[in-house]
């Protein structure tokens, strides 16, 4: 399928005459009707919520976008806390999913009335100093089975290999544990594979969680009331991979409920995701100008951005489809290495990839940085963040968060006599 951007070449240079690239933008429309999918996905669920990945795309302005769907936040920080206490979530609209916990953030989660997920056994004794003993009436756990986790189309991922979660032998114990701790109410997550383009990994995965409740129901006792399928729903960064389908993925959860939990005594059990990939992944692009070129070697064309505006290709070697805006029709009949300016050889958002001609000045768009992009940023070489963009579903432009300045980069060193000495002005900030 062609991939084509939510802008095009004109609206991007009206854009970038009060909003100079790079920045990334945010597609309103896409964003409401995605989660709107979402929601009508699971409504045969009476009690599914979703709590948006924070770390995925940390900006007030479009959680606020997602507050409306009755949405809330999944956290894994102090500061993440203090985001979605901002825009008015609390209580049973943040789900704190943390792991390696500094002892003092289980306050501020239990402050905000905020379900708490255990990454670990070993955090029972921490929530308990933190709390001085009195334990939320809910608590969460979060499982890892180990071993390799496989679909029909072979091995997704290796949670024997991964840090997260418990194991079935600690999980049963942290139940019976915190259940003589006086807490009431259990949930459970897991978070197994991710970026999964599938329609298969939500159901496969609530079949194991949804099996590790009866087992634990059976064994405990426990009143479980949710099971947390987490985040890991993946989207097409590949013109030719196949969209999930998030209405045949709750179908597919939907089944495994009504053969597990149902039967079980089970089926009032609250279903609940932390997808962030899946809301924003799409709906946000990163804008950049090519404002250099070389040929030696290779061809390479420079632009404005680098991988501290969007790490996934340097860091992952992931692949982001560009766009030449005003030449989506063009043929691609040059191959490039489109790169950044960091002394970093990896510092390419492409690599060999066939374009149409790239002229300087031409914009490039960067399609898929909506989730994990922006918010992975980085200031290595002194370079500054840039802006964040909403174009919204009137057609109009707002900035919701501005580009740092290099004020913004030196206000940590202004307990120094060197920050009296640098030249601002010099560069008109
Ligand atoms: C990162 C993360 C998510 C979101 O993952 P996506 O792949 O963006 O959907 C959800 N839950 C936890 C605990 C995470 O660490």
């Amino acid at each position: 399928m062609k991939k084509l951007p939510f802008v095009t070449k004109e609206q991007v240079e009206k854009i970038a005459e009060k909003y100079p690239t790079p920045f990334h933008i945010y597609d309103e429309k896409g964003i409401r009707e995605n989660a709107e999918a979402v929601k009508e996905a699971f409504a045969w669920n009476k009690g599914f919520r979703e709590f948006f990945a924070v770390k995925a795309t940390p900006n007030p302005y479009l959680m606020s976008i997602i507050q409306d769907y009755d949405f809330g936040f999944d956290c894994s920080s102090e500061t993440e806390l203090l985001l979605s206490d901002a825009v008015g979530a609390g209580g049973e609209h943040i789900m704190y999913s943390s792991n390696d916990t500094p002892e003092r953030e289980f306050l501020l989660a239990e402050k905000l009335g905020a379900y708490i997920n255990l990454d670990d056994i070993t955090m029972i004794d921490k929530v308990d100093k933190a709390l001085g003993g009195k334990f939320p009436k809910t608590m969460c756990c979060r499982y890892n089975p180990g071993g390799v986790f496989k679909l029909s189309n072979g091995i997704m991922d290796n949670p024997g290999d991964s840090k997260y979660g418990m194991t079935k032998d600690q999980i049963l114990e942290a139940f019976r544990i915190l259940m003589g701790k006086g807490v009431e109410h259990f949930g459970i997550h897991a978070f197994l594979a991710s970026n999964t383009v599938t329609n298969e990994y939500y159901p496969a995965l609530a079949g194991e969680l949804f099996e590790l409740a009866v087992f634990l129901k059976k064994k405990t006792g426990a009143d479980i009331t949710f099971i947390n399928l987490s985040g890991g729903v993946g989207i097409p960064y590949w013109p030719d991979e196949e969209p999930n389908d998030i209405h045949v993925i709750g179908e597919g959860v939907h089944r495994k409920f009504d053969e597990i939990l149902v039967p079980n005594g089970l089926g009032n059990v609250r279903i609940f995701t932390e997808m962030g990939r899946f809301m924003m992944g799409p709906y946000g692009g990163l804008v950049t100008k090519a404002i250099n070129e070389k040929h030696i070697y290779k061809e390479y064309i420079g632009v404005d951005a680098c991988a501290c505006n969007l790490m996934r290709p340097a860091m992952y070697g992931a692949y982001h489809h560009i766009t030449v805006l005003g030449k989506e029709d063009a043929p691609c009949d040059h191959k490039y290495d489109v790169t950044g300016s960091l002394c970093e050889n990896n510092d390419k958002f492409a690599v060999d990839r066939m374009l149409p001609k790239i002229d300087m000045g031409d914009y490039l768009f960067i399609h898929d940085t909506g989730a994990h992009g922006f918010s992975m940023g980085y200031n290595y070489n002194g370079k500054l963040w840039s802006s964040e963009l909403l174009l919204k579903e009137d057609g109009s432009v707002q900035m919701i968060r501005r580009a740092e300045t290099p004020r913004d980069y030196f206000a940590t060193l202004d307990c120094t006599p060197y920050y009296k000495k640098i030249r601002f002005d010099e560069v008109g900030c």
